[in-house]
């Protein structure tokens, strides 16, 4: 049966929970927020399913790109509507298109993951910054990555409710400016699986894989547009199939361009070094917004590997 002795080895995907004939696993969530299995160990009858089923149990060896692109939907109040290139919403459109099964195969698409947050700290942050005990109610509609405000590079979260019948816009702020997304992109509350990743890097197995193309601005300036543009890792034939059947525009691209523009490709995201006081004081504090605030303040560690970054970054294009 599943025992997490470890919290890295767990990404809380309930698998397991799923596929248990007995039903005698549940989710519980910790004092960080996330949610864990746990076994009623009397009804459990060792059937071991759920380590079968389990992603981070025997994962399969890495497997090399067959390309390694960067694309963009010619459509631009769709590429406009999506998170990077809008590659993601012609895919599923195709898919659904054919009832399910394009060209008679399965395929697996998968996104290029910084990580997840906490779930407790969302629904602490989320009161506060719409406020009132009714705000699941007033909330519409909530976007991580607006590019209406700021554009692609400099995107927005956006929170969106009604006030007397009207839908407006209750919070908006670019991602540097804003509290949350700034403690999600220095690392300060991930999962801790994140931490210790096994999906990334050719590993998820997955026959295209979706991310944001960073960095495009700086090596192909004529590519760039501020609208998005997607890197897609294309592992197998079918996916290669699926992708070229799409109505996009097509740049060639390499895995070591890629590696170094988005850090998501890495196998390990570090975690930010005060994550540890982050969370000693989160069940305290009185305002989440500020525990924030108070630690998600670049550390010079972390200005110095970003200023690292940028000049792999620059000197990429050079090497080209
Ligand atoms: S071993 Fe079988 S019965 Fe026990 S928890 Fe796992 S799936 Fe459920
Ligand atoms: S990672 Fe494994 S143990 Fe954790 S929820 Fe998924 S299947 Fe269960
Ligand atoms: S970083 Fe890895 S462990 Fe975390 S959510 Fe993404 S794929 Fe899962």
């Amino acid at each position: 049966m599943i025992k997490i002795t470890d919290k890295r080895d767990c990404c809380g995907c309930a698998a397991c929970v799923q596929c248990c004939p007995k039903r005698c696993i549940s989710l519980r969530e910790d004092e960080e927020g996330f949610l864990y299995p746990d076994v009623n160990i009397e009804e459990c009858i060792d059937c071991h399913l759920c380590e079968k089923v389990c992603p981070w149990i025997d994962r399969p060896d890495k497997q090399q790109p067959l390309e390694v692109l960067a694309v963009k939907n010619r459509n631009d109040e769709e590429r406009m509507a999506s998170s990077s290139g809008g590659v993601f919403i012609l895919l599923a459109k195709k898919v659904i298109e054919r009832g399910g099964v394009v060209f008679g195969a399965v395929f697996s698409v998968d996104c290029l993951c910084h990580g997840v947050p906490s779930p407790g700290i969302w629904r602490r942050y989320l009161h506060e910054a719409v406020g009132g005990a009714d705000y699941k109610d007033q909330i519409t509609g909530i976007e991580f990555r607006n590019k209406y405000l700021g554009g692609w590079k400099n995107f927005s979260f956006l929170i969106t409710g009604k006030t007397n019948d009207e839908n407006k816009v209750l919070y908006s702020e670019t991602h540097g400016k804003n509290a949350y997304m700034r403690g999600f992109l220095s690392n300060l509350y991930l999962r801790p699986s994140c931490y210790s990743c096994k999906s990334k890097n050719g590993a998820s197995h997955s026959d295209l894989t979706l991310a944001d193309f960073w960095g495009i601005d700086v090596i192909s300036p004529d590519v760039y547009d501020d609208k998005g543009v997607s890197l897609i890792i294309v592992s197998s034939e079918k996916g290669k199939s699926l992708l070229y059947s799409l109505d996009v525009d097509v740049y060639e691209s390499s895995l070591v361009v890629a590696k170094t523009m988005n850090g998501a490709f890495k196998e390990k995201t570090v975690s930010h070094p005060k994550r540890k006081k982050f969370f000693e004081q989160f069940d305290k504090c009185s305002s989440v917004i500020k525990l924030i605030e108070d630690n998600s303040k670049p550390t010079f560690k972390i200005r110095l590997r970003n200023k690292i970054n940028y000049l792999n970054q620059k000197m990429i294009k050079f090497k080209r």
